[in-house]
């Protein structure tokens, strides 16, 4: 599994922004450098797909048109560039994509109807042909429901995190691979309201969270539809009470904004202070 791009909406640096986090990661560089949040699970199977996957899918020198299935949790143009999706046209019309099965692309139904709307108003564009029939299949989501995809088991749960569709919140996953390990992504999400909290099952592996902000606001379970630092903890704190999660749980923060005051290290300083063995992801993190 693979970290491909580890940042909140518009990437450190933000390339109009010279706020002090900015113009020090554009110094710093390495690990600091983070583009929009995107996971692959493996060869076949991608979480979220959005504006930077080319240039991800160059920089970590990609065969990412061996991919199956990507999951998308939200409408948000981070998770879900459309624009992006449908070049596979392009692959098509090129005779790059020859006898190639259609993409499955799973999206909540909240994001499938917002899908459809942009897709419509794509229609007057390149983008004209009827390539969702043709080249991808879109399949729509329940919230709180089980699905087999392959030899994955998945579960969603309902996020705290308002997007584009009419009553959208961000859906997380729950994997479960063949060989048993079980991975949840919860980026977006915010503080899980008590529905999500009741629903979660069985004991995770790995978890892959958001932590957009840093808590210098301290809001914690109040921060709204993403999670400072406070808010993260306090995640865990319940995951643990749940035993959703225990001490082999193999837990990474991800979806970082320039809008926190702490940088990659002095965030991984922050929670190597905690009871939680929390590893900061970057863009290019290598997990198994
Ligand atoms: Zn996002
Ligand atoms: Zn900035
Ligand atoms: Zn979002």
């Amino acid at each position: 599994m693979k970290f491909l791009g580890t940042s909140a909406a518009d990437s450190i640096p933000n390339l109009h922004c010279q706020c002090a986090h900015c113009m020090e990661a554009r110094k710093r560089k390495g690990k600091d450098i983070r583009m929009r949040a995107s996971f692959l699970l493996d060869e076949n199977n991608l979480i979220d797909i959005g504006q930077d996957i080319n240039a991800q899918s160059q920089k970590f020198e990609l065969e990412l048109y061996k991919l199956k299935n990507i999951f998308i949790t939200h409408s948000h143009e981070d998770h879900f560039s459309l624009n992006e999706l449908l070049n596979i046209s392009h692959a098509h019309k090129n005779g790059g994509a020859k006898g190639r099965e259609k993409l499955n692309v799973y999206l909540s139904k909240p994001a499938y109807g917002y899908m459809e709307k942009l897709y419509a108003a794509m229609r007057t564009s390149p983008f004209n042909e009827s390539t969702e029939s043709q080249y991808v299949n879109f399949i729509p989501l329940d919230y709180f429901e089980n699905y087999e995809v392959g030899d994955m088991k998945i579960y969603t749960l309902k996020g705290n995190h308002d997007a584009y569709g009419e009553g959208e919140k961000s859906i997380n996953y729950i994997f479960t691979f063949k060989n048993g390990v079980k991975v949840l992504y919860a980026s977006d999400t915010g503080y899980y309201p008590d529905e999500t909290f009741e629903h979660l099952e069985g004991k995770m592996d790995y978890v892959i969270m958001e932590c957009c902000t840093t808590d210098s606001k301290n809001k914690g379970k109040r921060a709204g539809s993403h999670l400072d630092i406070k808010g993260y903890l306090e995640m865990l704190d319940e995951f643990k009470k749940r035993n959703f999660i225990d001490e082999n749980t193999k837990i990474y923060a991800t979806h970082m904004s320039h809008s926190h005051d702490l940088m990659h290290q002095e965030l991984q300083d922050t929670f190597d202070k905690t009871d939680y063995k929390v590893v900061v992801a970057y863009d290019g993190l290598d997990i198994c």
